[in-house]
């Protein structure tokens, strides 16, 4: 589903570069639940919003559901690569604070140009998903971070994405809403989706499949190091 090849990314230039991944090698086979850990500053998000084509690599190849993931993308072609395959849970929740939880979550549907009435529709029915139908006139400051990542992940969810990439999604969580957003992970990993989670928590890399450590740019370990030969893409 997801192949890195000798994935190199550096920012800055001259003496301020500084070169933060330094040839990842990686391949996520399609429905995996991965995790990936490692110290603050050693480059899981940079990595991740590689993944996610909202941020470009500078050397090696990069493929995403047998799509070549190119270098120079532009912001067109790469918002439509995104909205095609990819779900997006961050840790801040990105919701749109003056727009409603089911606005919020159709969101997505919105930029793909769907009409009103099945934009309500399908929101409806993710709001329903994650619990939360009788919230789906309150807006994001009158839900709880538990409430709010709730929204956040069925607005990933509504365009039926393939891979959903999440940033600490529980990072400003609770134990206890911690455990019902894993839930929501793994209910929706359940049904095929590949789902890449960022965490420092090892409780929560504990509830994946597999788990990926970084060090300093590079992959220190990795429980189930898995060839794109070995598994389906
Ligand atoms: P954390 O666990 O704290 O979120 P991380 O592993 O996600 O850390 P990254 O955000 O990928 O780390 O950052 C890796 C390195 O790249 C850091 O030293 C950071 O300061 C630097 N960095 C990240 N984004 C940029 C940017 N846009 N411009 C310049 N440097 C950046
Ligand atoms: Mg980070």
């Amino acid at each position: 589903m997801l192949t890195l090849k000798d994935i190199h990314k550096s920012y800055g230039a001259g003496s301020q570069k500084l070169h933060v991944l330094k040839g990842i090698d990686l391949h996520i086979g399609a429905g995996e639940m991965v995790s990936i850990m490692g110290s603050s500053g050693s480059g899981k998000s940079t990595l991740l919003n590689i993944m996610g084509i909202l941020d470009s690599h500078d050397q090696g190849q990069y493929t995403l559901a047998d799509c070549a993931i190119g270098h120079h993308l532009s912001e067109r072609q790469a918002a439509f690569l995104r909205n095609q395959h990819l779900g997006f849970v961050f840790q801040s929740f990105n919701l749109l604070p003056f727009k409603n939880a089911l606005e919020n979550i159709a969101l997505p549907l919105y930029y793909r140009g769907i009409n009103r009435k099945k934009r309500n529709k399908l929101a409806e029915e993710y709001i329903e998903r994650v619990g939360l139908a009788d919230r789906k006139l309150h807006m994001p400051g009158e839900l709880s971070g538990g409430q709010k990542q709730r929204i956040a992940i069925a607005r990933a969810l509504i365009s039926n994405p393939q891979v959903i990439l999440a940033d600490e999604p529980t990072g400003a969580l609770d134990s206890q809403t911690t455990e019902e957003v894993m839930q929501i992970f793994k209910e929706v990993n359940a049904e095929g989706k590949t789902i890449v989670i960022v965490t420092h928590e090892n409780d929560i890399a504990q509830q994946t499949q597999r788990q990926i450590v970084f060090k300093d740019g590079n992959i220190l370990s990795d429980s189930a190091p898995a060839t794109p030969a070995a598994t389906a893409s």
